[in-house]
């Protein structure tokens, strides 16, 4: 119907279709949800304000919704092993904002990674509400590995007397220890929140240690490795509960966005197959993969490989670049080869944010769309044939090509 009503909008999404179908789209925090997931976010349940919670509803008309919210929240605790959820936040930084919010007062101590190292926004950055509402003190990655030194971490905490600890990143492509975060927040007295909006579908799928034993609060996206609509979740405690529910509403926001919860609830049921297990497992194989393939022919890697779906290039270290600042341009380069990779800051970046001097990327899309191993090997080269020639606009074209014949094979079936 689109079509006929608005021309514009309608070729603009089939373009961007074309684009999801064509070219390799390897920023980290994507995925291609399921139809199924688009089915539900696409539906009547868009038209019905629900202020409040199952049961406890401003309005009436409620008896469909609170069932469909009633559902997403069972599966989400079921998914998780969690003893609380709530799934009416909108997004990932707005979880956090609730997160806080539920448990600490303005100006609080919170203790979470520097941007720069491969933090969010949301854990304490100046330009964010987080750093302007909370005091926070930031720990990194140790300069020559790369790798969190958990006691490094503890020492901080200890001398700085956090009232939160947040452990999960953006830009970390290695294991968080969750139960070792654990141990350092009860040593110092503080609360443990762990942001897994980045690595949710891997501890679901069983292939990363899972927080929510640890942790007293849990936020997530639902649309990075979770392959959910883009949102999000909490989980806590049972105790948390009722301080979470009044965060996010009436603390934070307004109507729940019940066709987004449907297709939550959808997504959650989803990973909960032993299809989504093994996507999991093979996202992280095709992060390895290709990890190794750069990694042999001189592309250093902030921490020298990956644990799971991420790999940083720090193009300084890696020899035939040798640059400081140029991020940018690389990505650029590759975009223009059909590869969609994202600037980013590496560890001790000596750049700024601005001008990055790495290249972050992953495989949960390229997964998603059924690539293996062999595929990996063949990304992996020609992403290197870009990274030794950038400004070589033939081969960028030839690759562009052949990535579109690749992508042919692998339909992501939207
Ligand atoms: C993506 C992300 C967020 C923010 O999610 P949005 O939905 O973009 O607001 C928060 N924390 C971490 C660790 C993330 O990776």
């Amino acid at each position: 119907m689109l079509k006929e009503t608005d021309n514009e909008i309608y070729n603009l999404i089939q373009e961007e279709k074309d684009r999801q179908d064509y070219e390799l789209n390897m920023i980290p925090s994507e995925n291609y949800c399921s139809k199924e997931v688009l089915e539900a976010s696409g539906s009547v349940l868009n038209n019905k304000y629900a202020e409040g919670y199952p049961k406890k509803r401003y309005y009436q008309g409620n008896r469909v919704v609170d069932e469909v919210e009633t559902i997403a929240i069972e599966r989400a605790k079921k998914l998780f092993g969690a003893e609380y959820a709530n799934v009416q936040p909108l997004s990932g930084s707005g979880a956090n904002m609730a997160a806080y919010f539920a448990l600490l007062e303005h100006g609080d101590k919170i203790m979470g990674m520097e941007l720069s190292q491969g933090g969010h926004l949301t854990h304490g950055s100046p330009v964010n509400f987080s750093g302007k509402l909370y005091n926070f003190v930031s720990y990194g990655v140790d300069e020559k590995t790369g790798l969190l030194d958990m006691e490094k971490v503890r020492e901080l905490a200890i001398k700085e007397k956090p009232k939160m600890i947040v452990a999960g990143y953006t830009a970390y492509p290695r294991t968080v220890d969750f139960k070792k975060f654990s141990e350092i927040a009860q040593e110092v007295g503080a609360y443990l929140m762990a942001d897994v909006s980045h690595i949710a579908g891997l501890i679901v799928g069983g292939v990363h240690n899972s927080p929510v034993p640890y942790a007293d609060i849990v936020t997530t996206t639902t649309h990075k490795t979770l392959r959910g609509p883009r949102s999000a979740l909490i989980l806590c405690k049972e105790k948390y509960g009722k301080a979470v529910d009044k965060a996010v509403f009436p603390g934070l926001q307004g109507g729940p966005h019940e066709h987004i919860i449907a297709a939550k609830a959808v997504a959650f049921k989803e990973a909960m197959s032993n299809d989504f297990k093994k996507y999991a497992e093979q996202t992280i194989k095709n992060a390895q993969t290709l990890a190794k393939t750069l990694m042999d022919s001189g592309v250093k890697l902030v921490s020298d490989g990956t644990d799971n779906h991420l790999l940083l290039i720090d193009l300084i270290k890696t020899e035939f670049v040798g640059k400081i600042g140029v991020g940018k341009e690389y990505a650029v380069a590759l975009e223009d080869a059909g590869i969609i990779t994202n600037a980013n800051t590496v560890p001790y970046d000596p750049s700024t944010p601005f001008k990055p001097s790495g290249i972050r990327l992953g495989t949960p899309t390229l997964t998603t769309r059924g690539f293996k191993e062999e595929e990996m090997i063949k990304v992996g080269n020609w992403m290197i044939e870009v990274l030794k020639n950038p400004e070589d606009s033939e081969m960028k074209e030839r690759i562009r090509n052949e990535v579109k014949e690749l992508c042919k094979k692998f339909n992501p079936n939207f």
